[in-house]
């Protein structure tokens, strides 16, 4: 079993496969970076897979691969295939943009992949454009569609922004709700690279714009989720994500490795590891004590507004997976 220097049990690792994305979201990566981590700076999908096997070894039950667009990158389905095969009950999950999805979905499902996340900030094809920069919306439905076609059970992560999509949470946990997905809001977090556009919404707003329809109860929090969750009368359940809320580092589970083997103990702190040596050299129990030693350096809370409130991330999103 993997336990922070908080007592926290860490059972869950975020794997980024790349940092490239074909959207320029708003709140994540509005202009194309100035350069990439070039291609050979990568790890391959064989050595990400030996970290994954040292962190299964330690403890980890909870594998999610994410990006930049994970799809983005060829042989995906490979690297699940690994894990997939690696240990039975191995939670792994995808988190996508969908755009690649109709393409993509049957190989996934036939890698052993199970369940995947989706963004989805809008179903209005002007607005989803804005916010992606792209015209995306028509894929990003199909690919949904695609998912649920081979049986992929699918979660929705949606970012309200101020001005651009607030309009319409409703619709979008309507959409969700008729079709038996879970929705996720997610508070939007303050970063660097994002543009001044992005202004996010609170869960007390997002609460109240769902009131204005629905009548819901707020659960007990269950286990590590980030998400609060929150009871429609009806049965169907919403879940908020508020990392601005001072107790939602107090059940952080886990870590995250980026495409070029960096691996981080939390979004929101600047300290990391790397063990892209370790992995080269095929030195399994050096990549352990990295893990171990990261684990050990987890902060007890993000870093991110300790000081007065202004301090943001220097990391891009789509360089750490979200
Ligand atoms: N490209 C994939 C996608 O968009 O689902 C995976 C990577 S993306 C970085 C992972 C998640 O991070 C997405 O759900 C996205 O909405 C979220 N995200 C990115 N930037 C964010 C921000 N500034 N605040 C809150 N969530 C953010
Ligand atoms: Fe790309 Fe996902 Fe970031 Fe949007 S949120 S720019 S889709 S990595």
């Amino acid at each position: 079993m993997l336990v922070d220097g908080y007592g926290r049990k860490v059972d869950y690792l975020r794997v980024s496969v790349t940092e490239r994305c074909n959207f320029r979201c708003q709140y994540c990566m509005p202009e194309k970076p100035f350069s990439w981590v070039p291609k050979e700076n990568l790890l391959s999908y064989e050595e990400l897979f030996k970290f994954v096997k040292v962190s299964i070894d330690e403890g980890i039950s909870k594998v999610r691969i994410t990006g930049g667009e994970p799809l983005l990158r060829e042989g995906l389905e490979n690297f699940i295939k690994m894990i997939a095969d690696y240990k039975e009950g191995i939670d792994l999950a995808l988190t996508t943009n969908a755009y690649l999805l109709p393409a993509a979905a049957q190989k996934l499902a036939d890698a052993g992949l199970r369940r995947i996340n989706v963004s989805l900030d809008s179903l209005k094809d002007e607005v989803a454009a804005k916010i992606a920069q792209k015209d995306v919306l028509k894929t990003v439905l199909k690919g949904i569609q695609a998912a649920s076609d081979v049986g992929l059970k699918i979660k929705v992560n949606c970012v309200p922004m101020k001005g651009i999509n607030d309009g319409e949470l409703i619709d979008l946990l309507e959409y969700c709700k008729e079709r038996g997905y879970p929705i996720r809001f997610i508070e939007y977090m303050e970063n660097k690279h994002a543009t001044d556009i992005a202004k996010g919404l609170n869960s007390e707003t997002i609460q109240n714009i769902i009131k204005e329809k629905y009548n819901f109860k707020k659960l007990e929090r269950s286990g590590s989720s980030p998400s609060q969750d929150y009871q429609l009368d009806d049965g169907y359940i919403f879940g908020i994500i508020e990392p601005h809320k001072d107790d939602f580092c107090a059940t952080c589970n886990r870590i995250r490795l980026t495409a070029s083997g960096v691996l981080i103990p939390c979004l929101y702190f600047e300290d990391s590891q790397s063990i892209k040596e370790a992995i080269k050299a095929n030195d399994i129990d050096k990549a352990a004590l990295i893990l171990k030693d990261v684990l050990a350096n987890k902060p007890e809370k993000n870093k991110w507004s300790e000081e007065d409130g202004t301090e943001t991330s220097s990391r891009a999103f789509y360089e750490t997976g979200g």
